[in-house]
């Protein structure tokens, strides 16, 4: 690798200025972007080799291109651990991400028009998950149910009483921004009493599955997982489809040829690779880490006053009320953030009443950090640093003092994969 990248430096110094920038400022600042993480060295290592080269259109013994030894193989490797890792019948590694793929079973399992039960986007849900804005909004029928405004909790009556009044073919669950884990019977309940088939968007929180620390929506009979496994699985940027057997064959269909065409098989083989260090007893250690900083930093925020939604949080995610608790929008508390070496992102809340771009609060997460191996000291003292700079959002000086005891930080713990 390293040849390669100094062979980079002499032929588009431009190209490689900006890969030495943004490897610096991941090696010198703290990600707490909960959907982010530092992929395994292995995986660096496999997205930029030879795997790149490959055509590979259809499936492990079915391709449209000769040469697939090696291809095949470890495609097999990936479906296989994959189904290990999660008890799933089936799995699909070819989506190209999470967008995809969700497309892929929605247009596979479905037919346009059809009435999709899904969780609202500012209480959680993803743009996938029928957003206007998407284009699946404009294909398919959503109906949106909400958390209960007063403590965030799912309010199952009242999503049962959505799924009797407009009868969808699919409940869907899973977020983006959630701080709590669901209870996966009572969707499959509410699905089975309107005779619907049963989604989990597991993109978020699937490495606390694999590690066992969070609920699995297979082991409660759900017909379809999906995952992104670039996020707490700590993967390649790709997606995953975990399903039933019943519906394989109409997934693969969907994956392709219905939605895309070549697979990237040099990010199947990250999946391979990632799939074997989720089926390690390294991982379980990894995910319950991630969720006790978790706790650490929700447990300081709260001790300072500070304002949570759903008062806490059972995942690697908390949501931070930042008007709530220092009068500031999230827009301008991520830029306050930036600019003492903290990385976290702007996010609407339950019902906000601002507008998208300068929502009430921001989205915190542990998966990056404890990768670099921080742990509940380093993350309710992240919690204290964050709680000073925002309290005092004009201090400039005190914002440089806390962005060196940052960066001195970071380099008691190093990235993998960034030398
Ligand atoms: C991240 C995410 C996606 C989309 O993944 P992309 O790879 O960004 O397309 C879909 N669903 C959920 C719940 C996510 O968190």
């Amino acid at each position: 690798m390293h040849e390669f990248v100094e062979l980079l430096s002499r032929t588009d110094p431009t190209v490689f200025q900006n890969l030495i920038g943004e490897e610096q400022r991941q090696r010198e600042g703290v990600e707490l972007i909960p959907s982010e993480n530092y992929t395994y060295p292995e995986v660096l290592a496999v997205l930029g080799s030879v795997f790149t080269n490959k055509y590979s259109e259809g499936y492990p013994g079915r391709r449209y291109y000769g040469g697939q030894k090696y291809t095949d193989a470890v495609e097999i490797l990936a479906r296989e651990r994959a189904c290990e890792v999660f008890r799933a019948e089936h799995a699909n590694v070819q989506p190209l991400s999470g967008s995809p793929m969700n497309q892929a079973v929605y247009l596979g399992l479905l037919e346009p028009g059809d009435t999709i039960l899904a969780m609202d986007l500012s209480h959680g849900g993803h743009l996938t998950h029928g957003a206007p804005v998407s284009h699946m909004g404009r294909l398919f029928n959503f109906v949106r149910y909400k958390t209960d405004p007063s403590d965030g909790s799912f309010d199952y009556d009242a999503i049962r009483k959505l799924a009797l009044e407009h009868k969808p073919r699919l409940v869907l669950t899973g977020y983006t921004s959630y701080p709590r884990d669901l209870d996966y019977a009572a969707f499959k309940a509410i699905a089975d009493e309107v005779g619907a088939l049963t989604m989990c968007d597991a993109s978020h929180y699937a490495g606390m599955v694999a590690g066992g620390v969070m609920a699995n929506p297979l082991d409660h009979g759900f017909d379809v997982m999906t995952t992104t496994s670039h996020k707490s699985l700590r993967g390649p940027r790709g997606g995953m489809i975990l399903c039933k057997k019943e519906h394989a064959a109409k997934i693969d269909k969907s994956v392709f040829p219905g939605l895309q065409g070549g697979p990237h098989m040099n990010v199947i083989a990250g999946i391979a690779i990632t799939m074997g260090k989720a089926l390690q007893p390294e991982f379980r250690e990894y995910a319950a880490q991630v969720l006790k900083n978790a706790k650490a930093m929700a447990e300081a925020f709260l001790g300072h006053g500070g304002a949570l939604v759903t008062g806490g949080t059972d995942n690697h995610m908390l949501v931070l009320d930042t008007e709530k608790s220092f009068g500031i929008n999230g827009k301008n508390a991520e830029e306050i953030l930036d600019a003492v070496g903290i990385t976290t992102n702007k996010q609407i809340i339950p019902d906000d009443p601002n507008p998208p771009l300068k929502p009430s609060g921001i989205r915190i997460g542990t998966p990056a950090a404890t990768t670099r191996g921080m742990q509940e000291q380093e993350a309710a003292l992240l919690a204290d640093w964050m709680t000073e700079a925002l309290t005092h959002p004009e201090d400039t000086t005190l914002h440089e003092v806390i962005h060196r005891k940052v960066q001195i930080l970071c380099s008691r713990f190093p990235v993998p994969g960034i030398q």
